[in-house]
């Protein structure tokens, strides 16, 4: 059976190992000249900056993308580091002490910055702990069966009595219930304007999973009386040794994998996937076909709307996005650390998170006053920047269209604005920036090729799910971010492995 897979970001990657170790002939094609997606690494000069994610959960063996890798063999192909990150805020920042000092070393933190608080701190980690054991649970459900799946299910049911009236509750509904404070509330909102999404379209029960204690300090063990932890890595050398370590895996199986491939038309008979075109018109047969990539590109131009029904073209008309980002990367000639004492720090410049993000939806850029995050991937992964050089990330959220003006006009201004905001930071940078580059919403519509850009897929907000894995189209699988799997690295891994799953069930049975 031939299986061809439109794109090489971690979703093809992902379904193509599960297919390609069973034997099935796969292929896939990557309309860029290379491949991983948003998981890859760009290289200038000496310097080496991730274009996506950074501090990654899900990757230890008992959470999604560790199981993964474990079942494809792979764990010790990649080299992870466990580290945690900072926060900063306008009026104070946020660091792990020097000294371990238990695993809510937060919660007394911040009982000390807000006394009034007290009382809603405690109860929001009674809270957080529920969703905790929920988390570890729902995680290990997707691998489990039979009884041990029945056993979780009813435990996540026990559970889920204990935290049942937040259940509708929106995150901002959840942080009015336990604090007053604009300023604490921040704290645990902040990380929706990483995904722009309204803190009052975000599901409640999210707060904790977004805001795991372990992100903020790497020594709280992982092992609690009600499960294990989800845990943060950063991966040796960048995303791209991920990328590598999966697509090695592909080709040593005898899976191919063609770059500059773009597919322009799926072709369709008895509503039925026989095949695809590519750019230069060449036609590509197959068994079956996995689709990953946006949305709108791939059921309308490829497939085409004359073969959607009207309940699905309605779903993708109004389906939710997050927004894009704006990314400046630079080398520089000295060690920023004593600056930034970790790789990773987040940097709020307001409290107002929902008019943040209301702005950036709108097509309002903040020219980085509202926030932005430094990355210094070389202080963990010191090959990554020439010796005694450092390279880094500075990067925020962005409107994938401005209001007015483009981006292709105003990038440069944006980026020295921005780099000017992280210099209250890192003093110095711009006068010893070795090499940059830029990096615009347009610049990442190109590269992964979608009409719309949104950089981790659909927005997870309340309510919304995007097109199933199963397509109306027969032999056609629709995978990746913007899938009914959503974004994220893990989410969308998993998602991608679920479809491999489900074909080698319904292609074994019959
Ligand atoms: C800046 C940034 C930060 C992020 N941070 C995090 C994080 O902290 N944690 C987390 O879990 N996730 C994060 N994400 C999100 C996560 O990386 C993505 O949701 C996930 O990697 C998407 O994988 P994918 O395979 O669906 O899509 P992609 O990586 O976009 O891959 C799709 C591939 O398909 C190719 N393609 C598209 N159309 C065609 C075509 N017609 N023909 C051939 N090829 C085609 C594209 O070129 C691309 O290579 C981040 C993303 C970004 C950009």
């Amino acid at each position: 059976m031939k299986i061809a897979i439109i794109g090489s970001g971690l979703a093809g990657l992902t379904a193509a190992a599960y297919l390609v170790r069973e034997g099935y002939d796969v292929e896939i094609y990557e309309q860029f000249e290379e491949i991983g997606g948003v998981t890859a690494t760009i290289h200038k000069e000496g310097y080496s900056w991730d274009i996506g994610p950074l501090l990654l959960e899900g990757f230890a063996p008992h959470e999604k993308f560790g199981k993964i890798l474990s079942e494809l063999g792979l764990t010790d192909k990649i080299e992870f580091i466990n580290d945690d990150r900072g926060q900063s805020f306008p009026d104070f920042q946020v660091w792990r002490p020097k000294e371990y000092e238990g695993p809510y070393w937060r919660r007394e933190f911040f009982k000390k910055l807000f006394p009034s608080e007290s009382v809603g701190l405690d109860k929001y980690y009674e809270f957080y702990d529920h969703m905790m054991a929920i988390m570890y649970l729902g995680n290990q459900l997707p691998f489990a069966k039979g009884l041990k799946a029945f056993i979780l299910k009813v435990k996540i049911l026990v559970k889920f009595m204990k935290v049942r009236k937040f259940k509708d509750w929106s995150a901002a509904q959840v942080t009015d219930y336990f604090f007053k404070e604009q300023k604490l509330k921040a704290v645990y909102l902040g990380i929706l304007a990483d995904m722009v999404v309204r803190p009052s379209q975000f599901f409640g029960l999210g707060v904790p999973a977004f805001n795991v204690e372990t992100a903020f300090d790497k020594r709280i063990p992982i092992q609690t009386n009600y499960g294990k932890l989800p845990t943060y890595h950063y991966i040796q050398n960048g995303c791209e040794q991920l990328v590598k370590a999966l697509a090695d895996f592909v080709t040593s199986k005898g899976g191919k994998i063609y770059t500059s491939s773009k597919v322009t038309k799926i072709i369709i008979e008895n509503n039925q996937a026989k095949g695809m075109m590519l750019e230069n018109s060449e036609i590509i047969e197959s068994d079956l076909i996995l689709a990953s990539g946006g949305v709108l590109n791939t059921f309308y131009n490829l497939i085409g709307q004359e073969y959607l029904p009207n309940e699905l073209i309605s779903l993708i008309e109004n389906l939710e996005y997050m927004e894009s980002v704006f990314f400046v990367n630079i080398g520089i000639d000295f060690d920023p650390s004593s600056h930034q004492r970790k790789a990773l720090c987040y940097y709020y410049g307001t409290y107002d998170i929902e008019g943040a993000i209301d702005n950036c939806i709108s097509g309002k850029y903040h020219e980085g006053k509202d926030g932005f995050l430094i990355y210094i991937p070389s202080m963990h992964s010191p090959e990554m920047a020439p010796h005694g050089n450092h390279a880094v990330t500075i990067y925020t959220i962005a409107p994938h269209k401005l209001d007015e003006g483009d981006w292709a006009q105003k990038g440069e201004d944006f980026a020295e604005k921005l780099l000017i905001e992280a210099e209250k930071y890192i003093p110095g940078l711009r006068e010893h920036i070795q090499t940059k580059i830029i990096l615009t919403p347009d610049d990442f519509k190109s590269r992964i090729n979608v009409i719309r850009h949104s950089f981790g897929g659909l927005a997870p907000i309340i309510g919304q799910t995007g097109p199933s894995h199963r397509t109306p189209i027969e032999k056609l699988w629709y995978i990746g971010a913007y899938s009914e799997s959503g974004g994220g690295v893990a989410g969308t891994a998993l998602g991608a492995r679920n479809v491999a799953k489900m074909i080698l069930r319904e292609t074994q049975n019959k």
